[in-house]
């Protein structure tokens, strides 16, 4: 497009080699005239699309923000009192500012790379703290994807961890009524009995697997658990609390009452309502339970110098080892939002939550008094936020009475509405509910404070202490948390301050003019439940991404809802076992899954019901067609599906992609492509139109939502038109149905859509095709620079690669023993995050460097990769003993090159300025190579006491 650097358009900003001269410099390293011809030798012509993508033309950021500034005007604020598992609540300025939108936090990958992420691990270790505190139980995790989802993940550790009892699993029927949803739909696929019942009647008849209570109830109702719980207990079933972390400051801990899980949402501790989401879900078990937990789980491990330092534990559970045997298919979680709300409590303290729990619960019982004082029926005396009184016929009314005064109350039924205060009610408010009711009133509507009838159950009266950790005890003044937040943040290596190369995770730029809109209140301050009247700018901007991404991926539908990569896998399979049902085919349950794909894919399989078949890989790469061939002639009457990854997580286009799908279809199965690698396909083939039935997508990948250091992210579901009854539906109103929800709010992580919709139209079409064809050509010249010193492992048609290369590094290992990991931590000396380590192979690096990167950055990187190689060289020849190399003892801390008892074979410049230009720009990171063995045997996934911390 442009010849001369003239960055005019969004696009010369967004992709990093625009230069005509730096485009050549790289087209000739890879041996091609021009762009068009490489990306036509290495994208097969049979699957290339025949038209141009139909998008709106680009626009600048000037225009797109104007654009959301009027899609924003569409949708009405209101004093939001609806409740059902979302509360209004205030972000203190310095975290939102500092955090939420501060490029070091948001653009951070997931902490896999312990030593260059010592601030965000402490920052979740901190989350898992202040949640262990709260629901009193020792080993809490870093977040999961929602609340609803997140007791679908107890239930089934439930039903893992309790193997000696299949009976049903009993929900409360004061759970919220998506969480229900949820929990039905997973059992379904499953195949296990869920009953709902009222549990304050105690248990039903029958063996019990599993109970789940919720507290408060959705009624409000703070009831005490504690009879139910060892009733469950007595009965051989394991008890999961959801529990409301705010209301934990004033009412029994369900681990002190006896629960082994307790889950639920942190959203109200400073995490914006967001529309339904991203908020951080959180879970924590009994001791025991630990192996069974799903998600990300911090922990404290040592350094090589012995210092302590946190890493990842546990990672044994996690998909991307265990596969179909995972303890869930969750990788992607909800990371950015757990800090914020690990920093609400680190600003507010033990006493300043109370006191936002003792304002919410006093305006309640106001509340409550005043309206039993006008003569209405207020169905339960102990609550904490959250009231339902009953109106016979009229709650409709009310409903309307308390809208024209800008406020949302939340209609259960014809009889009953429901009030839930939150830290922003204020005493007008509390009036102007009140005046709301009157119309309803007996005796007018006059605030009392007489408030005695309404205190909480002393039986559910909290007496244990919470937060008492220093963390949460030292950072009052707005400078000292500035200060933490700034201090942790600069221990990392995020996208603000190095290319993060990783394959398969397309960690590319996240322009700012794409984040900018989503705290604007008109998007950040609307409830999920909000009537439709008030969100029509949101379902306008989520209806035009959707129809966009139909446009890119050549699908009929698209549903956003799914908040995860993880999360549209389940649902895209969930559709394809709907429709074999629907089709009288029950029997299709297989699921073919290549030996390379992606853990996720083999883990949510198996939660759609499905078992899994894997397919050899060949020499070559691709799918062992022998093996293929042979495992759809063995299953092909009970074939539901394949899982294929397009292009491959080898990295490379296979050629033969069609007659796979077509293969498949003659069988009767279904294509399920994964969508993750869509970077290298936008604007040039069209999953929908090359065989797949449905693929997910992963807007945290190709479409520069941040990943936020491990989530959010946003995974939507796209898919043909026969598939398109078995899409996601709403679990706040789902009852049975082909359409199983998927999230517990309709639009998933709808908060961070606005990024990916800016990004569509700030590219356009002509914009999106370019990025991808730069991608291109970004990974076949690292690829064809780095291969003399690391064989590229896998090539496509002429030997070329699509978006990302595998650096295989085994014959090295082999000779000097230097491993991939090695080389890894190596980089970090040299300011770089490690490419992605051993998958899909192990003892390889997969490095993908986006469209994001100019070519400074990029070749920064290759002479670091080749300056490494040079490293593993001495090694080979002898001249120093890899026990002794700057490759085994990387990373170097700034305390190990300053140490007087230096004495390496190799100089200190050596490790710490390997090539002359880290003299000006260093990073050195806080701790040296981490042991994670030796934390997974002595497992602390809490803060440690201060002084393990000192000198
Ligand atoms: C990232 C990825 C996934 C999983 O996405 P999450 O959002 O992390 O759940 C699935 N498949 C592939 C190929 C991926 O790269």
């Amino acid at each position: 497009m442009t010849a001369q650097f003239n960055a005019a358009t969004f696009a010369d900003r967004h992709i990093g080699a625009r230069r005509q001269t730096d485009v050549e410099t790289m087209l000739k390293a890879v041996g091609y005239d021009t762009v068009d011809a490489l990306v036509d030798t290495a994208v097969p012509n049979d699957i290339r699309q025949d038209c141009a993508l139909e998008l709106a033309p680009a626009l600048s950021e000037v225009e797109a923000l104007a654009e959301l500034r009027k899609l924003a005007a569409k949708n009405k604020t209101a004093v939001q009192m609806i409740g059902q598992g979302y509360y209004d609540t205030v972000t203190p300025q310095v975290i939102r500012r500092n955090i939420l939108e501060a490029p070091a936090w948001y653009t951070a990958y997931t902490p896999y790379q312990p030593e260059i992420s010592q601030g965000r691990l402490e920052a979740l270790l901190n989350f898992q703290t202040m949640v262990q505190d709260l629901v009193g139980l020792p080993i809490a995790n870093a977040s999961l994807l929602d609340e609803a989802t997140a007791v679908a993940e107890a239930v089934l550790l439930m039903r893992r961890a309790n193997k000696k009892n299949d009976g049903k699993t009993v929900l409360d029927a004061d759970c919220l009524p998506q969480t229900i949803a949820i929990v039905k739909g997973r059992a379904e696929a499953l195949g296990f009995e869920v009953e709902v019942a009222d549990l304050s009647q105690g248990l039903p008849d029958g063996d019990i697997n599993g109970v789940v209570l919720q507290q408060p109830g959705v009624s409000g109702r703070v009831f005490d658990h504690s009879g139910v719980i060892a009733a469950a207990k007595e009965r051989g079933a394991l008890v999961t609390v959801a529990a409301d972390l705010l209301a934990l400051t004033l009412i029994t801990p369900p681990g002190e009452q006896g629960a082994d899980i307790a889950v639920g949402t942190a959203q109200r501790f400073g995490v914006p309502l967001f529309f339904g989401g991203p908020h951080a879900a959180y879970m924590a078990v009994q001791r025991g339970l630990e192996r069974s937990l799903p998600g990300r789980l911090v922990g404290v491990s040592k350094d090589s110098a012995g210092v302590p330092a946190y890493r990842l534990a546990l990672q044994t559970r996690e998909q991307h080892i265990r596969r179909e045997k995972a303890t869930s298919n969750i990788c992607t979680a909800q990371a950015l939002l757990a800090i914020v709300a690990s920093m609400y409590a680190v600003y507010h303290g033990p006493g300043g939550l109370k006191a936002i729990a003792e304002t919410a619960h006093g305006h309640a019982r106001t509340l409550a008094a005043s309206l039993k004082a006008a003569g209405l029926d207020v169905l339960h005396t102990s609550f904490f936020d959250t009231i339902t009184v009953r109106i016979p016929g009229k709650a409709k009314q009310v409903i309307a009475a308390a809208a024209a005064k800008g406020i949302n109350l939340r209609l259960v039924d014809e009889n009953l509405v429901g009030v839930s205060t939150d830290e922003t009610t204020t005493e007008a408010i509390v009036a102007a509910v009140m005046a709301s009711f009157s119309i309803v009133a007996a005796h007018g509507a006059t605030i009392t404070q007489d408030t005695d009838g309404f205190a909480l159950e002393a039986a559910v009266e909290r007496s244990c202490v919470y937060l008492q950790h220093p963390v949460f005890n030292t950072h009052r003044s707005e400078t000292q948390l500035l200060r933490y937040i700034r201090r942790l943040s600069d221990r990392d290596l995020a996208l603000d301050r190095t290319m993060i190369p990783l394959g398969s995770c397309t960690m590319k730029l996240n322009a700012t003019a794409e984040m900018e809109a989503i705290s604007w209140p008109e998007f950040a301050s609307i409830h999920p439940f909000a009537p439709d009247s008030q969100t029509a700018g949101w379902r306008e901007l989520i209806g035009g991404l959707e129809a966009d991404l139909a446009e890119i991926t050549g699908y009929d539908q698209v549903s956003i809802q799914p908040n995860a990569g993880s999360q549209g896998e389940l649902a895209g399979l969930l559709a394809i076992r709907g429709y074999h049902r629907s089709r009288g085919a029950e029997q299709r349950n297989i699921c073919l899954i290549p030996a390379s794909a992606h853990g996720t894919n083999a883990a949510s399989a198996v939660l759609a019901g499905m078992k899994v078949v894997v397919v050899a890989t060949a020499a070559d790469g691709t799918i062992d067609h022998a093996d293929l061939y042979a495992k759809i002639e063995a299953h092909k009457d009970v074939l539901s599906a394949i899982m294929i990854t397009y292009p491959s997580t080898h990295g490379v286009y296979d050629a033969d992609v069609r007659e796979v799908c077509d293969a498949i279809h003659a069988a009767g199965g279904q294509v399920y492509i994964d969508g993750a690698n869509l970077n290298a396909l936008v604007g040039l083939a069209q999953p929908g139109k090359f065989g797949g039935d449905v693929s997910h997508l992963n807007l945290h990948k190709t479409f520069c939502i941040p990943h936020g250091g491990g989530g959010p992210g946003v995974g939507p579901v796209a898919a043909k038109a026969h598939l398109a009854p078995f899409m996601p539906g709403n679990a706040a109103s789902w009852t049975e149905g082909h359409d199983v929800p998927i999230s517990a709010s309709r639009f998933g992580s709808a908060g961070v859509l606005p990024i990916s919709w800016a990004y569509v139209k700030l590219m356009g079409g002509d914009g999106l095709t370019e990025a991808t064809k730069s991608a291109l050509l970004a990974a076949n010249y690292v690829a064809s620079r780095l291969d003399q010193h690391f064989p590229v492992l896998y090539t496509g048609e002429a030997g070329l690669v699509a978006h990302e290369c595998i650096l295989d590094l085994r014959e090295l290992t082999a000779k000097t023993g230097v491993t991939a990991e090695d080389v890894a931590k190596r980089l970090i000396d040299y300011g770089f995050h490690a490419p992605t380590l051993a998958f899909p192979v192990a003892g390889t690096l997969m490095v993908e460097p986006t469209e994001s990167e100019d070519l400074a950055e990029i070749d920064r990187f290759i002479e670091a990769m080749i300056t490494i190689h040079a490293e593993i060289g001495q090694v080979a020849n002898g001249d120093v003993s890899l026990e002794n190399s700057p490759l085994r003892n990387a990373p170097h801390t700034a305390a190990a090159v300053v140490s007087s008892d230096w004495n390496r074979a190799y100089p200190r410049e050596q490790a710490a300025f390997p090539v002359h230009s880290l003299r000006q720009d260093k990073y050195f990171p806080p701790v040296g190579r981490i042991d994670g063995a030796a934390g997974d045997r002595n497992l602390v996934c809490s803060c440690p006491p201060i002084e393990d911390f000192e000198n």
